[in-house]
């Protein structure tokens, strides 16, 4: 039984990213080339809605606007390109949503690509790992987080909005939002604390949102390939093996966070599923 009529996914724009990020040591030299190049890649910034019975959710609140700043020759490690639209408030306004009537925010981690406007969603609950949440805000207030994948604009954002968060302890692996919607605790590997979405539909069937607990399918493997940009390598090898398992228990279809091939396919698809 399921409560979720509709999932969709929000093209959010892009990053650039050099691969490595993505998938540690997939450049590396060999004995005939022994000074490979770089890849500077295209990866989608994406987030989805979910229409059920009970409410909106959603996973993920984009990547703010500020981030796009790129100031000539910057030495800007993943700058955000969008077009106009693209941005997730707009994003949502298209589907006639406004950031009021959303009930439930799933945060899979606090890195600026998922959190940017997280401030505007006063009305919900805000679903996110503790271990996430407290190792994220303890760098936060102590030195600041510098040029790294968390955003000090974005904390003073979302702290300052009096958001209700929902915390997900260690050990608490799975929380039912509304029948057929469960945020599910992935633990750390990529960052302190990843979380998931499962949704199942009564049509198309399962899906589990992963955000980037795994980045692309080459990920997952198996052999599973840890990304160049990790908080916990055996953490993240041991969740990539949870989820494998848990989606083939559930049927459910393993949605990538930033696999530029996948997300092509999805928004083929027409970006909806019922
Ligand atoms: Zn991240």
């Amino acid at each position: 039984m399921t409560n979720a009529s509709k999932l969709i996914a929000l093209d959010c724009g892009s990053m650039y990213v050099d691969e490595s990020s993505l998938v540690a040591g997939i450049h590396n030299g060999t004995y005939r080339n022994q000074t490979p190049r770089a890849e500077w890649v295209r990866i989608p910034v994406c987030a989805y809605l979910v229409r059920t019975a009970d409410g909106l959710i959603l996973y993920d609140a984009g990547c703010h606007e500020r981030e796009a700043a790129v100031p000539d020759g910057a030495d800007t490690p993943s700058p955000y390109v969008f077009s106009p639209g693209q941005l997730l408030p707009e994003r949502l306004a298209q589907h006639g949503v406004s950031p009021d009537e959303v009930r439930f925010v799933v945060i899979s981690h606090l890195h600026c690509d998922h959190a940017g406007y997280l401030h505007l969603f006063k009305n919900a609950q805000i679903v996110v790992s503790d271990a996430e949440f407290t190792g994220a805000m303890r760098q936060y207030g102590l030195r600041g987080f510098g040029a790294g994948p968390y955003k000090t604009e974005d904390f003073d954002a979302f702290l300052h909005a009096g958001l209700s968060w929902r915390l997900l302890a260690d050990g608490e692996t799975e929380y039912e939002l509304v029948p057929g919607v469960t945020a599910v605790n992935f633990g750390s590997g990529h960052a302190f604390g990843m979380t998931g979405l499962h949704i199942e539909l009564p049509q198309a069937g399962g899906f589990l949102l992963c955000a980037d607990a795994l980045y692309r399918a080459d990920n997952l493997g198996p052999p599973v390939r840890v990304p160049g940009l990790v908080y916990d390598s055996i953490g993240y090898t041991r969740s990539a093996e949870f989820i494998a398992r848990y989606a083939k228990k559930r049927n459910a279809r393993i949605i990538f966070g930033h696999d530029q091939e996948q997300f092509d396919e999805l928004l083929a698809e027409g970006g909806e599923w019922s």
